[in-house]
């Protein structure tokens, strides 16, 4: 099996359960890549040094971080310091799972995002000198010569710049779906905070079991805040070919397992009810 797991960075997110779980996986021939976010920690860092931490909406309701020449450094030391942990934890577990900088390693590169678009209170405004950026392309045969070499890859959610030599910010869901469709993988699995998409966030029983991309306006429509992001990363990958994609639980034991079996939000690229016609015919 080939797949891809992203860990989310927010604030309740547990990585134990995730990383016994995977290396349990990859003991037994399985290829994973790992993608991780680095929300809270980057607001830990921002707080530590005490630089402000700018969130923004899009005019079309993207909720995004403004990543100014400050919080860019910070972000980047952030991201790299999670990946450092993650890589000494699954070392800890018997797999050497190198951390691919993207400016020492030719993996992912992004455009940036110079000018953020926002509104706020109805009124729209520019921010310039923003750091952040949307994925451009990623190397899939780094990450196949990590898996040769008997490796497995960790991403953080960073992409180089050719114009301006750096490291960008970059969402890690739509990095984890473009990696996803890099590699061909069976699955890709967001590990995150909740149960997956809920209809109602306070009742556990409303949790969407699972949907096919021809119902996606529905879907969207229950989906705020980040949500709505996962759920375009998630989009990406459906539409660029992908069969599956998984929304689930991070702080459950066995996450990815439960995952792959069938738990949390399962979206297919095929509608599951043409999948199961199919099956029966
Ligand atoms: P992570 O860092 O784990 O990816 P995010 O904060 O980016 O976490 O996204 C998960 C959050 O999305 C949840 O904690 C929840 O508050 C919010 N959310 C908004 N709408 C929904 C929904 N319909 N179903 C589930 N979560 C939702």
């Amino acid at each position: 099996m080939i797949g891809v797991v992203k860990i989310g960075g927010a604030v309740g997110n547990d990585t134990r359960p995730l990383l016994d779980d995977l290396a349990r996986r990859v003991g037994r021939g399985e290829r994973w890549v790992v993608v991780h976010g680095a929300s809270g920690v980057t607001d830990s860092l921002c707080e530590l040094a005490g630089v402000a931490c700018r969130y923004v909406t899009s005019p079309s309701g993207y909720r995004s971080r403004y990543v100014g020449p400050a919080q860019r450094a910070l972000f980047e030391a952030a991201a790299l310091s999670l990946s450092g942990r993650l890589s000494s934890e699954l070392a800890l577990r018997g797999i050497a799972a190198p951390v691919l900088r993207p400016d020492s390693v030719p993996t992912v590169r992004a455009e940036r995002k110079d000018l953020l678009r926002a509104v706020e209170g109805g009124r729209r405004f520019i921010l310039r000198d923003n750091y952040s950026g949307t994925v451009r392309s990623v190397a899939g045969e780094t990450l196949e010569a990590t898996w040769r070499s008997g490796a497995l890859p960790l991403l953080p959610p960073l992409a180089f710049d050719e114009e301006s030599g750096l490291n960008l910010n970059v969402d890690g869901d739509r990095l984890a779906a473009s990696v996803a469709l890099a590699v061909d993988a069976d699955c890709l699995v967001i590990l995150t905070n909740v149960a997956g998409l809920m209809e109602d966030l306070s009742r556990p029983e409303s949790l969407v079991t699972q949907a096919g991309l021809d119902e996606w306006e529905a879907l969207e429509r229950l989906a705020q805040g980040n949500m709505k992001r996962k759920l375009l990363a998630c989009r990406e990958a459906l539409e660029g070919g992908l069969a599956r994609v998984v929304l689930a639980d991070s702080r459950r034991e066995a996450p990815l397992s439960h995952a792959v079996e069938g738990g949390g939000t399962q979206l297919w690229r095929q509608s599951p009810a043409l999948r199961s016609m199919a099956v029966g015919l």
